[in-house]
């Protein structure tokens, strides 16, 4: 990982919560909560204790991807108490209010919505806390990465030239809040066709290696487009969590070893 260049007071601590990473991307569409989940699950294989916070409060889909619904209950302490999917603890917006409401959302009510999903949630004990974050580097991300104890960030990118100068965007954005970037994923990196098995790199390929090298962080690998992980996301059924032995499910777990 690139060290952080500056330091700065730190962010409170989150009980129970022993490390937060943060799942991250220049621009929408690109793969990041599809990363986020698989990777949580992931990780969650390696045998830790894996929490899952949806931070994207505008479009939040943490919730389908997990096939969860209903609302969570909350401890006699008025904290909130986790959905659970695939051995995973999750909290999103998405279970809180009905979508039309937090589309409309200011600033500051978004920042307090973030605020209590982080700390206001029982998540212990959790060994790692996986944060989807928001697409883009507004304001919402940047106050997240202040309030969150981030020990560091994934950056997602396809390897297309203008998602990658989204992601060259990001690490300038870790970079001023002194969060260290872990590195950077390639997302669509190729397909795979499910018919003949033959590759094509649709949107070109290696990009992202190439900005992670001239930007010197590691390179975290490779997420083939493949229809298999589109079509377990859309059922709520995430690949790793129900064909982990399959070939499209290696890259995420690759990544939960890397991370
Ligand atoms: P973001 O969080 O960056 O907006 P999503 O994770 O919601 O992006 O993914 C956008 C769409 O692309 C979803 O329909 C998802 O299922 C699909 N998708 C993401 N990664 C892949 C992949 N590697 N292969 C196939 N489909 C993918």
């Amino acid at each position: 990982a690139r060290p952080a260049p500056k330091t700065q007071a730190s962010p409170p601590e989150i009980p129970g919560v022993a490390s937060v990473i943060a799942v991250a991307s220049g621009k929408g569409g690109v793969g990041k909560s599809t990363t986020a989940v698989n990777l949580a699950l992931g990780l969650a294989r390696l045998g830790k204790k894996v929490g899952l916070l949806d931070a994207d409060i505008y479009g939040p889909s943490i919730p389908r991807m997990l096939g969860l619904s209903g609302k969570p209950t909350t401890t006699p302490q008025k904290k909130l108490v986790p959905m659970e999917a695939y051995g995973i603890k999750t909290m999103s917006i998405g279970f809180l209010v009905p979508e039309e409401q937090a589309v409309i959302w200011r600033g500051p009510m978004v920042m307090s919505a973030i605020g209590q999903l982080l700390m206001e949630v029982d998540w212990a004990p959790l060994d790692i806390l996986v944060i989807d974050l928001p697409p883009g580097t507004g304001d919402a991300q940047l106050t997240l990465c202040q309030r969150a104890p981030l020990a560091g960030a994934v950056i997602v990118s396809t390897p297309q030239d203008i998602a990658l100068i989204d992601a060259r965007k990001g690490l300038a954005m870790f970079e001023k809040v002194a969060v260290p970037v872990l590195g950077i994923v390639e997302n669509m990196s190729y397909f795979l066709c499910p018919h003949c098995g033959g590759r094509s790199d649709i949107f070109s390929h290696g990009g992202a290696r190439e900005t992670a090298n001239t930007l010197r962080v590691d390179f975290l690998g490779e997420i083939p487009l493949h229809i298999a992980i589109r079509e377990h996301s859309d059922a709520g059924r995430p690949i790793v969590a129900v064909a982990p032995e399959s070939p499209q499910s290696t890259a995420y777990l690759n990544l939960a070893v890397a991370v």
